[in-house]
């Protein structure tokens, strides 16, 4: 997702208190149950678009602290401006790039982490660059707790049958797969839909999802 760019929105996410500071983001490492003055379980959702799973999550469970990452500052803007109307004290916001996610928090950091409707990068030659993909999959290794899972839904099939067959070979096995979440009563329980999967899911596409452990 990327929205038109926004003039100045580099600034106003440099002076927003919701969004952890680029300049310190590598001194996070095993710091960030202090940060969020709690030891709290942290989950995380990398590419979080404009933050409505994210936000409704933190909002729904409070007693989990939960960091939402962007690459974007246009589209981070967004959830910014989500939490400036409805604040949370469990939701922080980062901007960066996931290629550097293991420099910001220390092995098993982390408890959860989620993919949602991430970008496909359908030429072979970008695969590295998909976020489900093995290359991905060792960085989340290093911050994941021993037991934790990582969730991932998509509407885009090639994408979704690519990142089955990753798994295998990054050490990776599925604890729960589906072709179809929305017709799947059991793995729906719960379930909050992201920007992507309403506006994909509205269009008829059934949306694919796996929680995969090591
Ligand atoms: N998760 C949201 C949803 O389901 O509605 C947004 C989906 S959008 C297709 C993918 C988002 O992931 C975009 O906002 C994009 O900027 C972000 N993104 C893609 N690659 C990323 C990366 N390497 N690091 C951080 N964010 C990334």
């Amino acid at each position: 997702m990327r929205l038109r760019n926004i003039t100045g929105s580099r600034e106003m996410i440099a002076e927003s208190a919701f969004v952890v500071p680029e300049a310190e983001l590598f001194d996070c490492p095993g710091t960030w149950h202090k940060i969020f003055g709690n030891d709290q379980p942290i989950h995380i959702e990398i590419g979080m678009g404009k933050g409505r799973f994210i936000h409704t999550m933190a909002k729904d469970h409070p007693r989990i602290n939960y960091i939402g990452i962007e690459k974007y500052s246009s589209v981070l803007l967004r959830a910014i401006q989500k939490m400036e109307e409805d604040e949370l004290p469990n939701l922080k916001f980062i901007r960066m790039d996931a290629e550097d996610i293991a420099k910001v928090f220390a092995p098993g950091e982390v408890d959860r982490i989620y993919l949602n409707f991430s970008d496909p990068w359908p030429k072979d030659r970008h695969a590295k660059r998909r976020l489900p993909s093995r290359e991905f999959l060792a960085r989340y290794d290093l911050i994941l707790r021993p037991d934790g899972q990582l969730e991932f839904k998509t509407d885009n099939r090639e994408l979704f049958d690519f990142a089955v067959e990753e798994l295998t070979p990054a050490g990776w096995h599925a604890r729960e797969l589906s072709y179809d979440l929305h017709h799947d009563q059991r793995l729906m329980e719960g379930n909050v839909m992201t920007e992507y999967e309403e506006k994909f899911s509205a269009m008829g596409n059934p949306i694919c999802k796996y929680i995969i452990c090591r």
